[in-house]
């Protein structure tokens, strides 16, 4: 396994205005499942093709260790790179079976029959080896997709969307079974999704693209609970930003929904202007609540109800907020209800 070293990394692609990707810095540690997460056309599969080296940067260096991928004078092509790929579309080979999907390009030797086995094994495709493609059901296709990637002992294994051709319920499965293999062979991973829910899962950490640049690096928790600014906050789960000011003591923010317990301001001092970022599950219906909504719109969702409503404040326009209610409340539309604000899952965020 390697340690994955991007620096100062630039791709435009000819013809295009804007640069696919820039100004792109990341290390990715030994054995560390990192996810890129972000929109559709963010420039997240360009830079997994930047590593894998399908596309050459305009500037920038990539190393896997100490080695010199590309910059530095060098240039590794994909086959050198020791680099495993796996694509959303698995791109097997339909006229070949499990086995030599896997075994594809391997010396005809025992070393490898040996190693087809192991890594046979390893994904949980024992008993399909003599199956074709078409034989295969969308998860065991993606087996046979992972175990090509892993069979070299690769020192990265790099995924595009891996999971976006599953039924709902056998993604989340997968999901689970695939972050599990690959952190059994303790193999230095690199996902790409558009899929909040995955990244969170399966990340050590997530990096948030947008527009080809970097948002936020961090652990899924800390994307989660601390976004940095507007765009993570609002792209990583539901939230409601409100504007408020750095109270007194520097751990409180004045809203026009009341006083918010905040233990992340961005080192914001005592009467600054910002935003907060509030997380529906951190209001909580309850009849002494600080403030108050009228009930708008409503989804049934199975494990809570997703509500908005609207928040008259004393300065300017009400507010629309989203709440998480019950599953068992029967609020109905326009009546009003009373929140508190808890003291979890807020954060000053950047513009
Ligand atoms: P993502 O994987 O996040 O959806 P991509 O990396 O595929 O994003 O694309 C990033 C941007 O680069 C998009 O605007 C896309 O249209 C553009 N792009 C991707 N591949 C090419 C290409 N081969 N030639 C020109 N533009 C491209
Ligand atoms: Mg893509």
């Amino acid at each position: 396994m390697a340690r994955i070293i991007i620096k100062n990394v630039n791709k435009t692609y000819a013809g295009a205005e804007a640069a696919a990707i820039g100004n792109f810095n990341l290390v990715i540690e030994r054995g560390e499942i990192v996810t890129l997460l972000g929109p559709s056309g963010c420039g997240k599969t360009t830079a997994l093709r930047l590593i894998a080296g399908f596309e050459r940067p305009d500037s920038g260096e990539i190393s896997f260790d100490d080695r010199a991928m590309v910059g530095r004078g060098q240039w590794v092509p994909p086959e050198k790179r020791h680099a495993g790929m796996v694509f959303q579309d698995y791109a097997l080979f339909p006229h070949l079976n499990a086995e030599k999907n896997i075994g594809f390009g391997l010396s005809a030797g025992r070393d490898s029959q040996k190693r087809v086995r192991e890594t046979i094994q390893l994904v949980g495709l024992s008993g399909y080896e003599n199956r074709f493609p078409r034989q295969l059901s969308g998860g065991q296709q993606q087996r046979v997709a992972l175990a090509r990637a892993l069979v070299r002992n690769p020192s990265v294994v790099l995924l595009d969307e891996p999971f976006s051709n599953l039924d709902a319920d056998f993604r989340v499965r997968m999901r689970r079974e695939v972050g599990s293999i690959i952190r059994q062979a303790g193999i230095t991973a690199v996902f790409v999704t558009h899929d909040q829910t995955e990244a969170l899962n399966l990340s050590d950490r997530i990096a948030v693209l947008n527009q080809g640049r970097i948002e936020q690096i961090d652990t899924p928790r800390q994307i989660y609970n601390y976004p940095d600014n507007k765009f993570v906050a609002t792209f990583v789960g539901q939230t409601n930003l409100v504007p408020g000011t750095v109270g007194e003591d520097g751990g409180r923010i004045k809203t026009a929904i009341g006083e918010i317990p905040c233990n992340h301001t961005h080192g914001k001092p005592p009467g600054s202007r910002v935003v907060c970022s509030i997380r529906p599950n951190s209001l909580k219906m309850q009849a002494d609540g600080s403030f108050s909504a009228r009930l708008t719109e409503k989804i049934f969702s199975g494990p809570l109800i997703e509500a908005w409503g609207k928040v008259e404040i004393s300065e300017g326009e009400p507010l629309n907020m989203l709440f998480h209610l019950p599953p068992e409340e029967d609020v109905p539309i326009g009546e009003r209800v009373t929140f508190a604000i808890l003291p979890r899952g807020t954060a000053v965020v950047d513009e």
